[in-house]
């Protein structure tokens, strides 16, 4: 069972009391944009068996959106944070590298 913490009201519960929201740190590309930058922001995910950074929310208790840092293949939570953020908080880098050595952050 996958537990989280929501940072923005400091809950912690099961995976049913939040709403996944996809691969976090996105970057939007709108009108005026390049076909090919749209279509990739519309349908290109990692989807990477490993370290994930989503987006969930709260949506059984505060209602508000977050950032979590997870691996897919255990489950394992290295963090959370504020979804006002373009970047994983370094202190949530540093404990992923601890517990997987030689990982890289993804481009
Ligand atoms: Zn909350």
């Amino acid at each position: 069972m996958l537990i989280l913490t929501c940072p923005c009201c400091g809950v912690t519960g099961e995976e049913t009391e939040f709403h996944p929201g996809g691969e976090a740190h996105l970057k939007r590309f709108g009108p005026g944009s390049e076909d090919g930058e749209f279509t990739a922001y519309l349908f290109d995910r990692k989807n990477p068996k490993g370290v994930h950074f989503e987006r969930w929310r709260h949506a059984f208790g505060c209602g508000k959106w977050f950032h979590a840092a997870r691996c897919t293949a255990t489950l394992e939570v290295f963090g959370t944070y504020p979804a006002q953020v373009s970047a994983p908080p370094e202190e949530i880098v540093a404990r992923i590298r601890v517990r997987r050595p030689g990982w890289e952050m993804p481009a």
